[in-house]
């Protein structure tokens, strides 16, 4: 792999101490083209600017996906992903849905570890606090022409993610727009499920809601996802999230919080609950947590459900009665290197010589 490296680095104290995220990014990023039916040689050089042609095929057509995953620092100062190779398979995954060539194991792997190890010093040592990890796909042949594009470009950038305090989240019950529907690409990281996402979810902020709770195209009463996260409801001692499917993006979140639910001892059902249940569950006093989970703020619960005709309001359950509270504890010791990993989820990036 060819590397060439930042000549000053950019990296001082103050980069780690930020309140927003997203736009803090690490010194180093890989880029690798796709071209005559091959990817070529990954390389690794300093963050920077790319040029274009306007007719770039991503900006016209949309071929374009991307994952999220984060590098987390012991106390002990090693550097740990967190299960990489569920985003190894989901961007291919995506990719192969929106016809673009998925990118060769060792390119994704290789990569993503030398990028880490060189950027080190960006994963910041504060619990809670992460470098989110940002790898995607898109098509860069210049052409106007409504087709799938010939060349692409797989890239990977960092940014610091700060330790922001997650605010319970009110959420509306979508009613008239949809995020996914039967043989479209909601499973599918594309770009293009997040601009469709955007004016629903401001709509819901003018309703001064944060989130949408989307539900399923055909009746609106199914839920399914929350904004960019999934969502699990508990009524009674009883933990539903939605199946995977089409419509539902295989969260590596969920995937994780479902199986330390199940190591509690824990109900779990792999259902999607009904609007209908949710109103019944929050008028018999059996709704007792809903949340949403995701890489970006592990576990969000919900203050408040919005359906057309009512407002679940829901109390903020202390930590030794909330699931949710205990299951993101959990689930962060392991990421962040402090509890026994049981289940084999942290890889150690190991310090390279070059
Ligand atoms: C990324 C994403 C999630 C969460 O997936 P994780 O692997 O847990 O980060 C959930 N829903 C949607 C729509 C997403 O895009």
């Amino acid at each position: 792999m060819k590397i060439e490296r930042i000549k000053e680095s950019r990296f001082t104290p103050e980069s780690l101490n930020i309140k927003s995220f997203g736009n803090m990014f690490g010194d180093h990023m890989l880029v690798c083209h796709y071209k005559d039916d091959a990817w070529g040689n990954p390389e690794i050089l300093p963050f920077q600017n790319m040029s274009f042609s306007p007719a770039l095929q991503a900006l016209h057509y949309g071929q374009s996906c991307f994952e999220g995953m984060k590098a987390y620092k012991s106390e002990e100062g090693e550097v740990f992903l967190f299960r990489p190779e569920k985003n190894f398979e989901r961007i291919n995954n995506s990719a192969i849905r929106l016809d673009m060539p998925p990118v060769p194991k060792d390119i994704f792997m290789d990569g993503l570890k030398k990028l880490i190890d060189i950027d080190r010093q960006w994963v910041p040592s504060t619990y809670g606090m992460s470098l989110y990890i940002r790898p995607f796909i898109f098509a860069t042949e210049p052409m106007i022409t409504a087709r799938s594009s010939k060349e692409y470009m797989f890239c990977i950038i960092t940014a610091v993610a700060p330790d922001y305090y997650a605010q319970p989240l009110r959420v509306k019950v979508a009613d008239r727009y949809s995020r996914a529907a039967p043989g479209g690409v909601g499973y599918a990281k594309a770009a293009g499920n997040y601009a469709a996402a955007f004016y629903p979810t401001r709509l819901a902020r003018d309703e001064k809601y944060d989130q949408v709770i989307w539900t399923d195209s055909s009746t609106h009463k199914v839920f399914e996802e929350a904004g960019t996260m999934n969502v699990f409801v508990r009524i009674d001692d009883t933990l539903y999230t939605a199946p995977i499917s089409e419509r539902i993006l295989n969260g590596v979140t969920r995937n994780s919080i479902i199986a330390l639910a199940q190591q509690n001892g824990w109900k779990v059902v792999e259902e999607a609950v009904t609007i209908d249940q949710v109103k019944e569950a929050y008028k018999n006093d059996s709704l007792k947590e809903v949340f949403g989970v995701g890489t970006a703020v592990v576990l969000n619960t919900f203050s408040a459900i919005g359906f057309k005709d009512m407002v679940c309001e829901l109390e903020d359950l202390p930590f030794e009665e909330s699931w949710g509270k205990q299951l993101k504890k959990q689930l962060m010791n392991i990421q962040f290197g402090v509890s026994e990993d049981p289940f084999g989820w942290r890889v150690l990036v190991e310090e390279q010589n070059d």
